[in-house]
């Protein structure tokens, strides 16, 4: 039997880890703490225009694959129902498919759009929302979220026709903030017909209850995390054991995890895959960084100069891979045979934009299908 070293824990590293097991591989995942998944708002943007993606991104990490539409279309269909159902075996019910996006409400009644929402945030796509009466639950005690600026934004940007209720949790400690209400069961309302919009981390929620989405630090991704995180091995993995142009262990500390094959899943700056140091670097394997296709490393100041620009310009920075999603190195080629890469430590697009989760699932499921497969 094939065995893959995922090395990541975040939404990459598990989609990583589930594309191995489809593909009959025995998996490990190594990560050494939560990343952006944690993070994330609670709104899974997989890709928005897929075929305009195509034509005019040529350094996305969706293009590099070299897929025709058709293909990475029939790739999608496989992988994000693949995603749902294990969440849901992993505790974590989440809906949607990634060619319908809506538009769902933040903790201040501002719209985002999604692909793929949690069970408890589906019941408040906008779109279904209009018109309808809302009820914005706010909570007395917590001061970092105001019910009625809520539901006036909802009205006035969405024709949502809302109205705040404050209710009281008399427990909550003095000063309490919207994360003193993870975990808590939703409060009773006087009036319990009709939609009941909740500020994110409540459980139990009523029949028409759902939650908006979160600012970090977020249930949502607090949520998720749990659940993709329950089989990871805890370590950080500070280098490798090479052969030629093979790895064949991750080391962390004292321990060396053995494999075929690798997926370096460790995410952007947050997860640790990329440091910025000067200029972006890729801290465990020293592989090539990329901005629009060239190597960072021979951009210098034409690339400070457009973050002064721009400072979104950066996130677009990272690794670039080969079709078959190995990552390269400053001259473009790959150096290790059995190494592929995923999610937002890729380059090429913008990891918190409309493929934020669309990429890490979808190169994650690639990558450890790929792995998988590697030396069949
Ligand atoms: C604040 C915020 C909000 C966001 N909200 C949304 C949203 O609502 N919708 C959306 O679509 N996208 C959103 N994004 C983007 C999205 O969350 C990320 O693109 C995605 O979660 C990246 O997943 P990942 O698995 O590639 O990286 P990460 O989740 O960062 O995971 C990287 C993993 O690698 C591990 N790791 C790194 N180095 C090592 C090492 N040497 N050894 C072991 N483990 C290592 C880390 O510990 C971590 O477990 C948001 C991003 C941020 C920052």
């Amino acid at each position: 039997m094939t065995s893959v070293v995922v090395i990541g824990g975040g939404i990459a590293g598990y989609c990583a880890a589930l594309g191995a097991r489809r593909e009959g591989a025995e998996v490990t995942v190594v990560a050494k703490a939560p990343g952006a998944t944690a993070l994330y708002a609670g709104a899974m943007e997989v890709v928005d225009d897929l075929e305009a993606l195509l034509k005019n991104e040529p350094h996305h990490p969706f293009s590099r694959l070299r897929m025709d539409p058709v293909r990475l279309s029939t790739e999608l269909d496989t992988a994000i129902p693949a995603l749902l159902l294990a969440l849901e075996r992993d505790g974590l019910k989440v809906e949607g498919g990634w060619r319908a996006r809506g538009s769902y409400a933040d903790i201040h009644g501002l719209a985002r759009p999604a692909n793929v929402v949690p069970a408890t945030v589906a019941g408040g796509e906008l779109k279904g929302l209009v018109g309808r009466r809302v009820t914005v639950v706010g909570v007395r005690e917590v001061g970092d979220y105001d019910a009625a600026s809520t539901a006036q934004a909802l009205k006035e940007l969405h024709n949502v026709e809302a109205t705040p209720e404050e209710v009281s949790i008399t427990e909550l400690p003095a000063g309490a903030a919207l994360t003193d209400l993870y975990g808590r069961r939703a409060p009773a309302l006087t009036n319990t017909r009709g939609l009941v919009a909740y500020p994110p981390g409540l459980t139990n929620l009523p029949d028409g209850g759902f939650e908006l989405l979160a600012s970090p630090p977020s249930p949502h991704g607090w949520r998720l995390q749990q659940a993709i995180g329950l089989g990871a091995v805890r370590a950080e993995v500070d280098g490798v054991q090479v052969d030629g142009a093979r790895i064949v262990a991750a080391k962390a500390a004292e321990k060396a995890f053995r494999a075929n094959a690798f997926v370096l899943a460790t995410g952007h700056y947050i997860g640790g895959g990329l440091r910025k140091d000067g200029s972006t670097s890729e801290p465990l394997l020293n592989l090539g960084v990329f901005h629009e296709g060239k190597a960072v490393a021979t951009l210098g100041t034409r690339l400070e100069h457009l973050d002064y620009l721009e400072p979104a310009q950066e996130f677009r920075s990272g690794l670039s891979t080969d079709e078959r999603l190995r990552p390269l190195d400053d001259a473009g080629r790959a150096p290790f045979e059995n190494l592929f890469a995923a999610g937002a430590v890729l380059g090429g697009y913008h990891y918190a934009g409309p493929c934020g989760f669309g990429v890490p699932i979808l190169t994650g499921w690639l990558a450890g299908r790929f792995a998988a497969r590697f030396g069949r």
